[in-house]
This record gives C-alpha cells, structure tokens and sequence, in this order.
C-alpha cells in the first residue's frame, strides 16, 4: 500500500495563523500542473510498483484547480501507477469555491473524499484568522456537497483561538456536529515562524489564549464527538467508524508515499526527500532537468525516532515487540526505562504489548515524546 500527494501552492490569500507553503500569484497554474506531470513521470518508480491506496490534493488550495488540470493529473497517475480500485482520492477545499456545478465537476473526476476548510462559525473568528470565507451558506456547500454523490467529507476546525471564548468555539462544534459528516480534523492553534500572526506576538500585539482554557476546549472536543460516536483515532483527528483518513493514517503507519509539487516531502522506508518551496524554481528545475529536492537518507535512530513519533499520536500507539525486534538493545532498554516512568505517571497506559497515551499524556505529548527520543 502506498500514497501519492499533490501539492498544489496557491491561495488567493494568506491565513494569519498558516506556515504551509504558499504563494498569492495564481498565474502560473497551468504551468504548476505540466510541471506536476512531468515529476509524476520521471518518479514513477519511487513507490516500487506499491498499489496507490490514497491520493490526496492539498494545499494552497487545490480547488483554484478546473477540472481538466485535475484530470490531467490523475490520468498520469492512472497511466504510470497501480491504482486499488477503492483508491481514497482526497481533495482539500475552501468553502467559497464550492458551487454545486464545482462539486459536480469534482465527482466527474472521481474525488470520493472532500476536505473542507471551515475552522469556525464564527464570523469575527474568521476574520481575525484571515479566512477568505465567512459562516454564511457553509450548511448549504455541505448539503450540496451530499446532493451531487460526496458521502465521505471532513471538516477542519481550529481551536486555543487568542479571544475565542469557549462558548464560541463549542457551538462553531456543535454547528458542525449537525452537518452529519463523517470526518473531524480539529486542530489547536499553534503560532508558526513566518506568519502574520508570529509577528504580531513578537510586536506584543497578540497575546495567546491561556493554556488552561485551551485544554478545556480540547477536552470538550475529545468528550463531545466521542459522545456524537466519533473515534478520536489521532491528537486532532475524529472519525465515524470506518471513515479514518487513509491519507492521514499512512503519515502515522509508516506507509510509503510520493509527494508531488512544492514543498511536496516523500518518503519511502530509507530516505526522506523534500521538494524546493518555490513554485518559480520548482517549475524551472523541472523543465530543465535539474534537481528539485533535498534528500536525507536515514539512519536507525532517525527511524526508531520517526516510529515512535508517528505512532504515538495515534489510538493505535506504540508497540514494544516491533521496537525489541527492530532496534538495537540499547535503544530498546532507553524506551522501556521511559516507558516505566511514563506509566507511574499514568501518562500512557498498556495495551497487549503496546502502549497508548492516556488523555492526560495526549495533552502533553509533545512533552512526551521528547523524552522518548532517542540521540
Ligand atoms: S490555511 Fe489554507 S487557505 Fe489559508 S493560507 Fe494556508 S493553505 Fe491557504
């Protein structure tokens, strides 16, 4: 099993709050696109002829795409890769661009999984994050979305919101609930080097949301969808049974994926490569067959570290037999020594031969697995 990601680095404007590479000039899409394809061609053998389980279109914001660049890029993937035939083809929306002649064209690609950026029903929470869309009509895209065939769509939420009282973030949840989707990605906000609002905290102008009523906005969204029957399967990930995002799980599962695009990062078992983030150069290197990427090659702990980091975050957690068969003794005895401390602390608990973060460890899991990191 493996993935195929597309970065596609547009966006009409940029988000206060986002470090995901990104540019506001939309004029060379069509030269994005030839690009694309001709990285697809010249990495056809990355994932050693692995069937592609899951195809995800991320961004930017992939629905500036029309339908023909769309297709134009999955027929290469058809043309060039084993494809399963209930490959996951996931694609990342802004609720503006979802009119129901824009769905239609979607479903006529044969996208089956809707990625939608709605972050809050809040209008002035929208603003303040510097999202293009306000609350009106999102209940209507998401109907529409069901009405032309989508019946596998996924919200993104933001919460921890400097000024977003909790009653406000609970009903932008509760609003969401009642869309009847099956997919919740609720993420908290983190301040990122490079963004409006990193520069507005460095001018004090920006004061982040206690930590303590961050927590309880977390806790309540763990409380509240598990009650609507979600599972919380990842830190920031909600899914009805059945709908976990293939294209998240194989980050976490170690699967080997093939990142196409920008900034595009792959990764198959040994190495790790990322693409130049920038768009400019990304298309000139293509064109001119010069390198477009960086590559790190890994070493045991770099795996060891990547294991643990991944799984960890997940409902599935961490196992100690893959760790005892698959890295050295020393790293072994350092993880079990951590493991007993974390368990005295009741911030993971045991599970056959695994171990899982509980939800006071969840809280804190960037804590966590600092302290299982092995150097
Ligand atoms: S959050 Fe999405 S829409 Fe906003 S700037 Fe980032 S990639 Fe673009």
């Amino acid at each position: 099993m493996s993935g195929i990601y597309f970065h596609i680095p547009f966006c009409k404007q940029k988000c206060s709050y986002c470090d995901f590479y990104s540019t506001r000039d939309s004029n060379g899409i069509a030269e994005l696109v030839k690009s694309e394809v001709k990285e697809l061609i010249l990495r056809k053998d990355y994932l050693n002829g692995e069937i592609v389980k899951s195809i995800y279109f991320g961004g930017g914001t992939p629905s500036l795409l029309d339908k023909y660049k769309i297709e134009n890029l999955l027929n290469c993937v058809r043309q060039n890769f084993d494809i399963s035939d209930d490959c996951e083809i996931t694609f990342e929306t802004n609720p503006d661009d979802l009119t129901e002649e824009y769905l239609q064209r979607l479903r006529e690609c044969q996208i089956n999984r809707l990625s939608i950026g709605i972050q809050s029903f809040n209008d002035d929470v929208l603003k303040y994050l510097g999202r293009r869309h306000d609350s009106k009509n999102l209940d209507y895209y998401i109907e529409t979305a069901k009405k032309v065939g989508f019946d596998n769509i996924s919200v993104d939420l933001i919460f921890g919101i400097p000024g977003m009282e909790l009653a406000i973030y609970l009903d932008s949840l509760n609003r969401v609930i009642q869309l009847d989707i099956q997919h919740i990605s609720a993420y908290s906000l983190t301040i990122a080097e490079g963004t409006l609002f990193y520069k507005l905290r460095k001018q004090n102008k920006l004061k982040e949301i206690d930590e303590e009523d961050s927590l309880i906005q977390f806790n309540n969204t763990i409380d509240i969808l598990s009650a609507q029957g979600f599972n919380h399967y990842e830190i920031s990930n909600y899914a009805k049974d059945g709908f976990k995002s293939r294209h998240n799980c194989s980050y976490w599962e170690g699967v080997n994926y093939l990142g196409i695009g920008p900034s595009a990062h792959s990764y198959n078992g040994v190495s790790r490569q990322w693409n130049i983030s920038n768009t400019r150069k990304y298309c000139n290197s293509i064109d001119r067959d010069e390198q477009f990427f960086e590559v790190e090659h890994l070493s045991d702990n770099d795996k060891f570290n990547e294991y643990v980091i991944t799984r960890l975050r997940t409902s599935d957690g961490v196992s100690k037999k893959f760790i005892e068969e698959n890295f050295a003794d020393c790293v072994y005895k350092s993880f079990i020594k951590e493991v007993n401390n974390l368990l005295k602390q009741e911030l993971i608990y045991p599970y056959d031969d695994r171990i899982i973060l509980t939800r006071k460890g969840i809280l804190i899991s960037d804590y966590i697995l600092q302290l299982l990191y092995f150097v």
